[in-house]
């Protein structure tokens, strides 16, 4: 259940004349540029691999794209689980469309950028990130289900405020565990399957199923399915508990979402878990959880909108006694994702 926040990736795009793009990113004062009539360059694990790949994705399943000068500013935090990635490619590929003058579906632009993410910057990301970004509505979390793409707008309430509080930390593990949680995820399925035919991924293992037959499988590869598996049960006891406006229900099942992060998914660290703790001892939080692949990044908490600014100074002079780590936190909205703004824009 992601929303968009406000934070944006924003491009300014010129036509070039000719199919060269050239890309600057006032965030990284770096500068790249490739030529779609040439061969794709090879992997370089670095931001140039997304706009690779969604110029190269885009030119094979909508072109042709033409060339084009592209200025790149944004303020999400790069790195920080909050999916500047995502946002980045939704920007490029609505402006590459748009100097193209193609027009596609906000649904399609996301699985676009997500393959865009998956073969050419290597990660196996899902489709939650690129669809928040291209379909987040204001005032609105998003109830998406990743496999049909069928999604619900559910009200988030004006009572209430998101603050996402930065670590500013970064463990080396984040980018390689991320594929390797997939994998074992994908070992656990295997092993069920045998037990429960027809099942293709977790998404259709019960709780009570995997409590029968999960103490087959390898002791670490049950823990990563189960986290997995209750996670999907609270989203949706999440979903039905904002549906009725009881925050507290709401909170209480992001704190064990964090538990379960940290405890069967292993994905979280030690700022991530002090983050998440000091937040819990503040007046008027409902609840709060790492956001991201893990491993540093933000946490996420539902916070009492009168209560928002004492829980700002009180987390960070916690986390700085702590850690020596001023944090930053950021009071957000949710708000439209790239698909509404555009269609504001055109009127
Ligand atoms: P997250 O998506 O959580 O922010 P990722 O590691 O998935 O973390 O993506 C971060 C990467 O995305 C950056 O290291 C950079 O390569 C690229 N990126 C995101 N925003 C920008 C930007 N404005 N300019 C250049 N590269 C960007
Ligand atoms: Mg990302």
């Amino acid at each position: 259940m992601p929303m968009a926040i406000q934070m944006a990736t924003t491009v300014a795009a010129a036509p070039a004349g000719g199919r060269v793009v050239t890309a600057r990113s006032e965030n990284l004062h770096q500068e790249i540029q490739f030529d779609l009539n040439q061969p794709a360059h090879r992997r370089q694990g670095d931001w140039s691999d997304y706009l690779q790949g969604v110029a190269r994705v885009l030119d094979q399943e909508a072109g042709p794209i033409s060339g084009a000068h592209l200025l790149i500013a944004g303020d999400v935090p790069l790195g920080s689980g909050l999916s500047s990635s995502a946002s980045l490619e939704v920007a490029v590929a609505s402006a590459l469309l748009g100097l193209s003058e193609k027009k596609l579906a906000g649904r399609n632009i996301a699985l676009l950028c997500q393959r865009a993410e998956n073969e050419f910057a290597g990660s196996r990301c899902g489709i939650m990130d690129q669809f928040t970004a291209c379909l987040g509505r204001a005032g609105h979390a998003i109830l998406l289900d990743c496999r049909s793409l069928d999604s619900e707008y559910l009200r988030v309430p004006s009572s209430a405020r998101i603050l996402v509080s930065n670590t500013m930390v970064k463990h080396e593990l984040a980018s390689s565990e991320y594929n390797r949680r997939r994998e074992e995820c994908e070992e656990g399925v295997h092993g069920l399957a045998k037990r429960i035919p027809g099942i293709e991924s977790l998404r259709d293992v019960t709780i009570e199923q995997l409590e029968q037959f999960g103490p087959e499988l390898d002791k670490r590869v049950l823990r990563r399915c189960r986290h997995v598996v209750t996670e999907n049960a609270r989203t949706l006891a999440g979903a039905a508990a904002l549906k009725r406006g009881d925050l507290a229900e709401f909170g209480r099942l992001m704190i064990q979402s964090h538990e379960s992060l940290r405890d069967d998914y292993e994905v979280s660290c030690k700022e991530l878990d002090i983050m998440v703790e000091l937040a819990r001892g503040v007046e008027g939080v409902y609840g709060s959880r790492m956001t991201g692949g893990g491993f540093g990044g933000c946490t996420v908490s539902l916070v009492d909108a009168v209560r928002a600014n004492e829980f700002a100074s009180t987390v960070a002079a916690g986390y700085f006694q702590k850690t020596g780590i001023t944090p930053d936190i950021y009071a957000c909205m949710a708000s439209a994702g790239a698909s509404e703004e555009i269609a504001e824009e055109l009127g």
